[in-house]
């Protein structure tokens, strides 16, 4: 196995080698439910999709766990203000979120655990770096001591020498950016019996921070030392590297050994952000008319997942030509493997080509996952599948063995078969009329031509010649 990603660790490409051979532990980051996910935490999770996908296209056998963070402050305040429970006012967003993990074809985690149902292990950890004195309690409240942790800063590089640590005091907001001092954060929080969101504990009323929450899950579920964590790159800071402080001060053992942390993507230059209000959902992308498919082969293949990706809805349409094109090369294949004899006297100039297109599309993707790479070899494909199909210079064989290598690109763009198993369905009147206008084409009657496809866009069907042959849709 000799797949190389970069790991923000160690800040090189590695090759990913499993803890325990054959398989890989990894903990993806999963959504804060006080709001549909957008179109920017739906890249991150495609890209992790893509990681796992890859992983097991290389045999190893993959246990993804993503956390559903539904206990925080801004949770908190939210439920608040609209006057309803943590479990009731969370419940549509965790739905919507599942909706549109399926809509994009991301492959379903193998256990979704919930902040709130780990309380137990929170505390045990809480109480575990209270016990070896790397936290301690103030106001009700438990925090991490940075100063007892020597290795803190390891994974952004951050150089902490300098920095006054400790002496500059605490921290209780969950997330903050300042790197230039570096303060003890808060593994629990003080809260008061009756409260939205309060547990009982050793160490008095309250609720855990969500460092601490991504940690117990971690572990509970994937042991104390496991092999890939994932988040977008926001996380890096302060929420991973907390982690690493608090699992790694708590068992004496390397948390994780590779972190893999995907590009955000953009708006208008700006970062996509819920608190910025520049946010844009599936949802909305959808009553638009856009294919969720179509979503996620732009979110996907826009850029190198270590790039940043701006969002551009014009993009989107040349997403779903793209996809359209790759389909009916699918769909041409399939149907010349059924039809076509074999090419007399040699290999089929398909076949070879075929094969070629899948050893570079492996090997793009072997390096750090380079899914523009790879995809490119793939148009190479189908642009040279077409001509040869076109100037009857393939056969079956060619038809098949392309078909192979666009079976295999898709177990990891999980779009072209489920994009080509659509099959829109005309009525017999519809067919009617777009047989008489291939047959008029034929006949080179140029003029009846236009006028059926006059006709036919008169009763909404759009009807379109390419070099890939004649395609329709619905208007
Ligand atoms: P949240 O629901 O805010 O906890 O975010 C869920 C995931 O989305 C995290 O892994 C974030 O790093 C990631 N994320 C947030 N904003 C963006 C963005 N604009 N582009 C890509 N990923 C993002
Ligand atoms: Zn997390």
């Amino acid at each position: 196995m000799t797949f190389r990603l970069f790991d923000t660790l160690s800040g090189a490409v590695e090759v990913v080698e499993p803890l325990n051979p054959g398989r890989i532990g990894m903990y993806t980051c999963g959504p804060t439910v006080h709001d549909q996910a957008h179109i920017g935490n739906l890249r991150t999770y495609l890209a992790e999709d893509l990681l796992r996908r890859h992983l097991e296209a290389r045999g190893l056998q993959v246990t993804q766990i993503m956390n559903i963070t539904d206990v925080d402050d801004k949770i908190i305040a939210k439920a608040s203000a609209a006057g309803s429970g943590l479990a009731e006012f969370t419940a549509p967003f965790v739905e919507a979120f599942f909706r549109d993990l399926e809509r994009l074809n991301i492959q379903p985690a193998h256990f979704y655990p919930r902040a709130t149902g780990y309380i137990g292990p929170m505390i045990e950890l809480v109480q575990r770096l209270l016990d070896s004195g790397h936290a301690y309690q103030s106001d009700g409240s438990v925090y991490f001591r940075i100063s007892s942790f020597p290795d803190y800063g390891r994974l952004t590089h951050l150089d902490t020498a300098g920095l006054k640590t400790g002496a500059s005091g605490r921290i209780d907001s969950d997330e903050y950016e300042a790197k230039e001092t570096v303060r003890d954060f808060v593994l629990w929080k003080a809260g008061r019996r009756g409260d939205l969101a309060a547990w009982d504990s050793p160490f008095g009323w309250g609720r855990p921070g969500w460092h601490l929450e991504c940690s117990a899950m971690a572990m509970d579920q994937l042991g104390e030392s496991f092999d890939l964590h994932c988040g977008g790159v926001d996380n890096k800071f302060p929420h991973h590297e907390n982690e690493i402080a608090q699992s790694e001060a708590a068992t004496g053992r390397t948390f994780v050994k590779h972190w893999f942390h995907p590009e955000h993507l953009l708006i208008a230059g700006g970062k996509m952000a819920k608190s910025q209000g520049n946010f844009v959902t599936l949802s909305a992308l959808m009553e638009r008319g856009h294919d969720p498919l179509a979503v996620r082969f732009l979110l996907l293949t826009g850029a190198h997942y270590r790039h940043k990706l701006q969002f551009k809805e014009s993009l989107l349409e040349e997403a779903a030509k793209d996809l359209e094109r790759l389909a009916s090369f699918w769909k041409r294949c399939a149907q010349a493997e059924a039809d076509l004899p074999t090419v007399p006297g040699g290999p089929d100039p398909l076949a070879v080509a075929s094969a070629r297109a899948a050893e570079l599309f492996e090997e793009a993707l072997d390096d750090d996952l380079n899914l523009p790479d790879a995809i490119g070899t793939i148009f190479e494909l189908l642009r040279e599948g077409n001509r040869l199909l076109d100037k009857g210079l393939a056969g079956r064989e060619g038809a098949a063995s392309a078909l192979t290598t666009l079976r295999q690109a898709d177990t990891r763009l999980g779009v072209i078969e489920r994009r080509a198993a659509v099959e829109e369905v005309l009525t017999s009147i519809e067919a009617a009329l777009l047989k008489q206008r291939e047959q008029a084409r034929r006949d080179r009657d140029y003029a009846a031509s236009d006028r059926l496809r006059d006709e036919l866009l008169g009763i909404g069907i759009q009807v379109e010649d390419t070099k890939d042959g004649t395609r329709w849709h619905r208007v």
